[in-house]
């Protein structure tokens, strides 16, 4: 029997593009969802495999999402939303809904995806920063905020489950061509394009190659990393 991986956030963007890319590899992969049923429906059919819905933001939900997915080998915390603003005008229901998602979500989904990793000796845990949560970015401090903190909850999940033969790794991607760039406008996109070394917006597959890399054994002696595929906009 192949091994399972469940991809949070995965009927949309970044996490759809992963879910694909491990099926391809050969993972018995588990597709997420809160809003986006349908499309979420639609890929599961594709690819003949599970999907559950659970808001992250709901600790039952959660315990409810790896009570019916089962024990996984994989676990990758990409839910996420973003949130623009000044700080000044982010109020506190704001800043605590992008924490919500993306710091609590993950730390959630760990919490119980671990025991499992630990009785086997073996597992893997990617989280899905930005290089927001690196570099920090003007105008977006919750966002940056909750992605920096999962920079330290990978580099502590890594020396905590080490010794248990569990690797944890975090992705940083740069500005990737989703539906999280929808406030963007062409002119926008343009500039992020023209800001990127490598001269283009990332698409969801770069993320998702990064991803199956990190799950593969290729990086059995990778971990605590925080790996950025961001066509070099960080530097
Ligand atoms: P996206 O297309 O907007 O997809 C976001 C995913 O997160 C969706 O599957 C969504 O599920 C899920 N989600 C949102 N709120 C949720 C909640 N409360 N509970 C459960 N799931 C929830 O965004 P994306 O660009 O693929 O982003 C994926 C990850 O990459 C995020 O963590 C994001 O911060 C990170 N990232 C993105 C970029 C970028 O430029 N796109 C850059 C750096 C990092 P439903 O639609 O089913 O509700």
């Amino acid at each position: 029997m192949g091994k399972t991986a469940l991809v949070t956030g995965s009927s949309r963007g970044i996490g759809a593009a992963a879910v694909r890319r491990l099926a391809a590899d050969g993972w018995n992969v588990a597709i997420h969802y809160n809003r986006s049923e349908d499309q979420a429906l639609a890929l599961a059919k594709a690819l003949g495999a599970p999907a559950y819905r659970a808001d992250v933001r709901d600790p039952g939900q959660v315990d409810a999402l790896f009570r019916a997915a089962g024990p996984v080998d994989l676990l990758v915390c990409n839910a996420g939303i973003a949130q623009y603003g000044l700080l000044t005008d982010t109020d506190e229901a704001a800043w605590r809904d992008v924490l919500a998602v993306n710091t609590d979500g993950a730390y959630r989904c760990c919490r119980a995806a671990i025991p499992h990793m630990v009785r086997q000796k073996a597992g893997n845990i990617i989280l899905m920063s930005s290089v927001w949560g690196v570099y920090g970015a003007s105008c977006e401090a919750a966002y940056s905020a909750s992605k920096a903190a999962l920079v330290g909850l990978t580099k502590a999940l890594a020396k905590e489950l080490g010794p248990s033969g569990i690797r944890v790794n975090c992705v940083a991607p740069g500005v990737i061509d989703t539906d999280m760039l929808a406030q963007f406008d062409r002119a926008d996109r343009q500039a992020l394009a023209e800001q990127t070394p490598l001269g283009r917006i990332g698409r969801p597959e770069d993320v998702a190659e990064l991803i199956a890399f990190l799950a593969s054994d290729s990086a059995g002696f990778i971990t605590g990393q925080v790996i950025g595929c961001d066509g070099g906009f960080g530097l």
